[in-house]
């Protein structure tokens, strides 16, 4: 509803005679979502939710000319009652450290100047004028970025890695192909800064030597696929793109590929071949990417998140960014907090932060006085964790060893009327229809997974079903050929772990 807010605040300030005034400006996603539209006034920062048309003339004629705030669109904290003027009082946002957002919901991501304004494509200049291509890979190596699309793969190896293979010819990729139920953080940098994720490709393609890049969209995404073509235009217009860059040398161009929706493609060479043309399946991961990927040619491919980290890393330096987090899983997460929670909505906190902190510090707890269930970590290649593991902290080590994933950051919670069987069947039900059909594990094993899980929730299920369930998920998870299917088990494995009362009620039961 935002879009439509915009003009009819420019008409409303024409008509009550302040236009001259006041401006209205947009950005992108603030990340508080389920408050939305939000419309914040600056300099005093104001913030006002779930702002309906009929509201505007009353914000202008209040606000803007009487210099009184409007209380019943401020947003009233569900635990103390407080009403919070500013966004820095929301108990969402306090608890947040903004580091990838940080100016996402701020500047006005269509326009280059703003970025530029608040330090954007300094981090470019920096390493063009101050550092060799080896120093902005030894400050990356050294602040222990990992991948933010999920296996959390240690960035400055792999941007090595590519490096080190003798070619005339490299490609960075970004993949923007955010296709997980429930995960739009990646989404939300592209509409809110998208000028971050090139200058963090351009900062990539000088270290690894690399004169051209692909951005792997979601055509489903088309505010951030138009966003994206914007930024793109008007770097190359202000000399950031292109041919010898800022009189550097470097040499560098991004091409737009819009993905036309298959899961799959989110994995690197599935989605390596259908930028190729080909169909978009994924192939053997020997050789690596790195050395025989897009076209046959060393490719790095990081997600969205992880290429927008960068230039803060070179602006900041890496012993900044390896102050944050843990001793394995430095910088901060961005997470899509979704489900029961009272404040649901984009999250971005340090590693190492508890399930607990993230889901009752920022997320208000649970809806309705509900009690608190599980939490899906990671979509539907993660897994479900029950009460017990709330203190667990968030890193790729912990996550992975209780059963769930990092993932691509999302996070459902669910509350005591969620069936667990039910949400198992529903996130395999989204690979098994994703998979691509190429090995047999995945493909015949996720099928008869979801049969017997049907079944089960038909109340037409027997005891010896639950063995049989761990035994498949157990082939398909060590059998499969990509992630999808490596992962495909997990949802059903750890609720038959944390949940297994919830199995066995549903084939006792007869429900
Ligand atoms: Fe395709 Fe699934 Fe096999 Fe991956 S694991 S190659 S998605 S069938």
């Amino acid at each position: 509803g935002g879009f439509g807010l915009i003009d009819l605040f420019r008409r409303e300030l024409l008509k009550q005679g302040v236009d001259d005034t006041v401006e209205v400006a947009f950005s992108g996603c603030r990340g508080f979502c389920e408050q939305g539209p939000n419309v914040i006034i600056e300099p005093d920062r104001t913030f006002y939710r779930r702002v309906k048309a009929e509201d505007v003339a009353e914000i202008v004629a209040l606000h803007l000319k009487g210099n009184q705030v409007v209380e019943r669109l401020l947003y009233k904290d569900p635990k103390s009652g407080v009403l919070c003027r500013t966004y820095d009082e929301i108990p969402f946002y306090r608890h947040q450290m903004k580091v990838v957002l940080e100016h996402c919901g701020f500047i006005n991501p269509e326009d280059i100047a703003e970025y530029i304004a608040v330090g954007g494509y300094r981090a470019l200049t920096k390493a063009l004028t101050q550092m060799t291509p080896e120093e902005v890979l030894a400050e990356v190596k050294k602040s222990g970025l990992r991948g933010r699309g999920g296996a959390g793969f240690p960035t400055g190896k792999k941007w090595e890695a590519a490096r080190r293979v003798p070619s005339s010819k490299r490609y960075v990729i970004c993949n923007a192909d955010e296709g997980d139920p429930g995960a739009f953080m990646d989404r939300a940098v592209l509409e809110g800064n998208p000028h971050s994720v090139l200058e963090g490709m351009l900062l990539c393609a000088y270290a690894v030597g690399s004169d051209e890049g692909y951005i792997y969209v979601r055509a489903e995404y088309p505010l951030a696929v138009r966003r994206l073509r914007i930024a793109i235009a008007q770097a190359e217009r202000y000399g950031l793109l292109g041919e010898n860059i800022l009189n550097s040398g470097l040499n560098f161009r991004i091409h737009i590929n819009e993905g036309a929706g298959a899961f799959v493609c989110g994995e690197s060479t599935a989605l390596m071949a259908s930028i190729e043309g080909n169909r978009g399946i994924p192939r053997i991961k020997v050789p690596r990417s790195t050395e025989k990927g897009l076209f046959g040619k060393p490719t790095v491919l990081n997600n969205v998140e992880t290429f927008a980290n960068v230039p803060q890393i070179i602006l900041r330096g890496s012993d900044w960014f390896a102050s944050i987090g843990t001793a394995r899983s430095k910088g901060t997460k961005i997470f899509a907090l979704t489900g029961k929670v009272q404040n649901s909505g984009l999250v971005e906190v340090p590693m190492g932060i508890t399930l607990r902190e993230l889901i009752f510090d920022i997320g208000g707890g649970i809806k309705g006085g509900k009690k608190f269930k599980a939490v899906q970590v990671g979509g539907p290649s993660g897994g479900s964790l029950p009460e017990d593991m709330l203190d667990l902290p968030i890193d790729y080590e912990s996550l992975t060893g209780a059963g769930a994933m990092m993932g691509s950051g999302s996070m459902v919670v669910m509350d005591e009327d969620n069936c667990m069987v039910n949400m198992a069947k529903f996130f395999l039900n989204f690979t098994e229809r994703e998979s691509c059909g190429k090995c047999t594990p995945c493909r015949e094993g996720t099928t008869r997974m979801l049969e017997i899980l049907e079944k089960i929730t038909l109340g037409e299920g027997n005891l010896s079903d639950i063995p049989l369930l761990e035994y498949l998920g157990g082939v398909v998870k060590a059998t499969s050929f990509c992630g999808l299917g490596t992962s495909a088990p997990n949802p059903v494995l750890t609720t038959l772990s944390y949940f297994r009362n919830e199995y066995l009620k549903h084939i006792r039961d007869k429900h």
